[in-house]
């Protein structure tokens, strides 16, 4: 199998595992299995980030974090309806257009329940006001959380026996995380931000395969909560060694930036959370020139990583953003194949040789 294949099919096993914020359970297996194969020494901590350390080759070369976040953007139980219905949030940035109707799978305490995320009947009137708001002709506003529900099929009270509460994840099912492949795309939902932990597995096992090691130790981490505050990044961020984090996340690709859904990694400078630090930055560039890439220079605005969500609170003095361009980000996202690759090399460059 190329490098290439390899990475995809380890991108469609990590989007196959569940993983909202907080029970990002089924994903962390999948990255404490791979980054054993990898890693001088691998842990969860606290938190419930998964840590993989790759030695360094010198003691005075700088120690970088490098982060990938564990979750996925999904949703949780607001309230239990009386008609067995559920009343359900974002756990992150998303609206229900992007999600959109179909199934779901509602972890509830006692194993999976099917469920579907539905908005109702259109062939209604003015006298189904919920649903009238969602159409041109009605309120014509843009569909929001208290429009749509969570059907069931069960009523409340079998419900709570089978342990669906308020608190209670709910996920696109299994159904829908299969691949689409549009010409050099593959499409799915989760590449946010499955993609860079296979980005960043895929620069361990390059320089595995090499033979080299990072300058200094590498801290490979894959968060939990990001999708919600970065609260694991912080929490590894001030136990870790090193003044560098990393992350390696998904980028939005479209005209506002100036960047395209092509396969060169993008270097962030900037996102809405503050800045990354220039010469973090300016070297991923000069490594992806290296490589022969032309590098995209990107600022971000309604956008916050691991990185720069860590460092606002004070937990690393350092922060940098490596993306892969993405189109849909927080949707139906879809990735050039061949940029994971790229970012992959881009990575292992600069771990291999950070200033
Ligand atoms: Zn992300």
């Amino acid at each position: 199998m190329s490098a290439d294949d390899h990475l995809v099919s380890l991108l469609q096993e990590l989007v196959h595992a569940r993983g909202p914020s907080g029970q990002e359970d089924e994903v962390r297996t999948v990255c404490e299995r791979e980054l054993q194969s990898l890693c001088d020494e691998t842990w969860i901590d606290a938190a419930g980030n998964v840590i993989g350390m790759l030695k360094g080759a010198s003691p005075d070369a700088p120690v970088i974090r490098v982060m990938a976040h564990l979750d996925e953007l999904a949703l949780v139980v607001k309230r239990v309806n009386e008609d067995g219905t559920l009343r359900v949030n974002p756990l992150g940035g998303i609206y229900p257009a992007n999600y959109g109707q179909g199934p779901v799978e509602i972890l509830a305490d006692d194993g999976i329940v099917p469920g579907v995320l539905s908005v109702g009947p259109q062939h209604t009137t003015a006298d189904s006001a919920r649903i009238w708001e969602t159409k041109a002709k009605g309120g014509n506003v843009a569909m929001d959380w208290n429009h749509v529900y969570v059907f069931t099929r069960r009523t409340a009270e079998q419900l709570k026996e089978a342990g669906v509460h308020a608190g209670t994840r709910v996920v696109i099912a299994q159904s829908r995380r299969a691949f689409w492949e549009i010409e050099d795309c593959i499409g799915g939902y989760f590449m946010d931000n499955r993609a860079a932990i296979a980005i960043a597995i895929g620069a361990a096992t390059s320089m595995r395969d090499q033979g080299v090691r990072p300058a200094g130790d590498a801290y490979l981490v894959m968060t939990t909560c990001e999708e919600i505050g970065g609260h694991g990044a912080a929490y590894a961020a001030r136990t870790l060694p090193g003044e560098v984090s990393l992350a390696v996340d998904s980028g939005p690709a479209c005209e506002e930036y100036g960047v395209a859904l092509s396969d060169e990694p993008i270097v962030v400078y900037g996102d809405g959370r503050g800045l990354y630090d220039k010469a973090v930055a300016d070297r991923l560039l000069a490594c992806g020139r290296t490589l022969d890439m032309e590098p995209q220079c990107a600022y971000w605005q309604s956008y916050a990583s691991d990185a720069t969500m860590a460092k606002s609170v004070g937990q690393t003095p350092q922060a940098g953003l490596l993306c892969i361009p993405t189109e849909n980000t927080h949707g139906f996202e879809i990735i050039p194949r061949n940029s994971l690759v790229r970012c992959a090399a881009l990575l292992a460059a600069y771990l291999e040789k950070p200033v």
